[in-house]
């Protein structure tokens, strides 16, 4: 009889530049003592076998930006029950498709799309985990909300029986300055301690990229999304 061990998960073929990652990762978590945070793998630009191969090597999350570029690679890979992130603004009239093919929302950021997510989100499906999306310091963003909005949208999603509102996200702008990103980063980190304390299941702070994601965890991140450190270069749009 064929038996296997129950702790080493089956078919994994390492990836160094994922497991360089996760180690970064589980570095920057030591000296605050608190549970591992979780990496988000943004697969924009990335073909599916791209996106099969970090799979393969244990990753379940990843995000994508565009709702259409999306749609063919979740459908390619629905085999490997993978978790989909939408991290790009979405416009209403995507609203439909987004809440019948992705697991997460993390870009809500106004009750309009509240209100369309919540409409279309099948019921087949476990409700729809979102993030509301802040503003925190990129005035050239039309994407996120104020953070005074924060408190209202909560309220919108919590009426929401289809929607489970897990926390916030942010895209602060790349200022060469790491010291004001870490701001903006801390920032987020107080809106956040303010959303736990008023709402419950509030588990999730989406924040850094390839760039800062060190800096986002030790300034209080819970989810980073990293593409480029992983993959390389993303190619540029033509
Ligand atoms: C592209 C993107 C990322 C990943 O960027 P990298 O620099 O490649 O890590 C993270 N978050 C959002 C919202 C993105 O659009």
């Amino acid at each position: 009889m064929h038996t296997r061990s129950t702790t080493v998960p089956r078919n994994v073929a390492p990836n160094p530049a994922l497991q360089r990652i996760l180690s970064l990762i589980d570095n920057a978590c030591r000296p605050s003592g608190r549970p591992s945070v979780q990496l988000l793998v943004v697969s924009k630009t990335r073909d599916p076998e791209a996106i099969a191969s970090v799979a393969a090597a244990g990753q379940r999350a990843f995000g994508e930006n565009y709702v259409q570029e999306a749609l063919p690679k979740i459908a390619a890979l629905r085999e490997l029950g993978l978790e989909w992130h939408l991290i790009g603004h979405l416009q209403s009239n995507k609203a439909e498709q987004a809440a019948r093919s992705f697991d997460w929302v993390q870009t809500v950021d106004r009750p309009k799309l509240v209100a369309a997510l919540a409409r279309h989100r099948p019921d087949a499906l476990p409700p729809l985990n979102v993030l509301i999306q802040v503003n925190i310091d990129d005035e050239a963003s039309k994407s996120g909300c104020s953070p005074l909005d924060i408190i209202p949208l909560a309220a919108a999603i919590a009426d929401q029986p289809r929607l489970r509102l897990r926390g916030l996200m942010a895209i602060p702008s790349p200022d060469p300055d790491m010291d004001r990103r870490r701001t903006a980063f801390r920032n987020m980190g107080r809106l956040f301690s303010r959303l736990q304390q008023d709402s419950a299941g509030i588990d999730t702070l989406s924040l850094g990229m390839s760039e800062d994601f060190i800096e986002a965890i030790e300034e209080g991140a819970t989810m980073v999304r990293v593409g480029s450190a992983l993959f390389g270069p993303r190619p540029r749009k033509p």
